[in-house]
């Protein structure tokens, strides 16, 4: 497997999943440009360490994914520095828990934005670098939680959905050429967006943050175990791939059984 000469954008990409799939499609030889928060110092250092271990151009983008212009500027400014694009990983996206009555409406506005309307946005710009070289990769982080629900997540579980159904329409409107879209649908993967809802359960139920961490896990995740940010890189490599050109328009969950049950 070479993506050696591609270029790829990932966007939430300084922490967690978004770094899983960076640092592998990297590994892979594929030029990346990284975008999301963080300090500019550490921001620099992944840069400098990712393109030092893969010989990889790595550019970064601080586009707010929740503002549509920022968002096509970053697509601009991909093909700008690295003079294409190929790949366009989805994954930037945050979390709000609360019953429905008491959930802010700037947090659901602000969900339905980075989790879901970003997806729109970034894709509408990038298919057309994609069409002129007729073939492309579209991967949308969903989750297990685009499939079936949870209790206090509203905004998080109807992005979600939402980023399934988007999946499949972008599918069908590229079915007859070399561009693919699919959904990744991670079950509990232990990142900092997790950790903040194992503290609060941790807090909640009086209970030290270990045995909170397993109750959380158990509660959704037969295996008893969390998938892993290289779990789902690797998989997201595997659809960049030919052998994966037939793959279009679907849902793959990395989550230990979840929506087995
Ligand atoms: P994380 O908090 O570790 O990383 C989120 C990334 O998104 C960071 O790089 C952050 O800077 C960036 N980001 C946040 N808001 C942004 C904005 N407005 N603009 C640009 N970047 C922004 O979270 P994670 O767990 O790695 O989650 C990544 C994706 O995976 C999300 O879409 C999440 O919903 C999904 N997911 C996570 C899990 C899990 O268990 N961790 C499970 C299923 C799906």
């Amino acid at each position: 497997m070479s993506l050696e000469g591609k270029v790829a954008i990932i966007t939430g990409s300084t922490s967690g999943i978004g770094l899983g799939i960076a640092s592998k499609l990297a590994a892979e030889g594929a030029h990346v440009m990284l975008n999301g928060f963080g300090s500019p110092g550490e921001i620099d250092a992944l840069q400098s360490k990712l393109s030092r271990e893969c010989r990889v151009r790595v550019a970064f983008s601080g586009a707010d994914m929740s503002k549509p212009s920022e968002i096509t500027g970053m697509i601009e400014q991909a093909v700008r520095e690295l003079g294409r694009l190929d790949i366009l990983v989805n994954n930037a996206g945050i979390q709000h828990t609360a019953a429905i009555e008491d959930f802010p409406a700037d947090r659901w506005d602000a969900i339905l934005a980075i989790n879901l309307s970003s997806n729109f946005h970034a894709i509408r710009a990038a298919l057309p670098h994609m069409r002129q070289r007729k073939w492309g990769r579209i991967i949308n982080v969903a989750s297990a939680h685009g499939l079936v629900a949870s209790e206090h997540k509203v905004a998080y579980v109807a992005a979600k959905h939402g980023v399934v159904g988007l999946t499949k329409v972008v599918a069908l409107e590229t079915a007859r050429t070399g561009i693919t879209c699919n959904a990744i649908c991670p079950g509990w993967v232990l990142t900092p967006l997790v950790q903040k809802q194992i503290d609060a359960l941790a807090q909640r139920e009086g209970v030290p943050v270990e045995t909170a961490r397993e109750r959380l896990l158990l509660a959704k995740q037969p295996s008893g175990e969390f998938a892993t940010p290289e779990q789902i890189g690797a998989l997201a490599a595997f659809l960049c791939t030919d052998a994966a050109a037939q793959i279009r328009g679907t849902t793959l969950s990395v989550d230990g059984a979840w929506t087995a049950q």
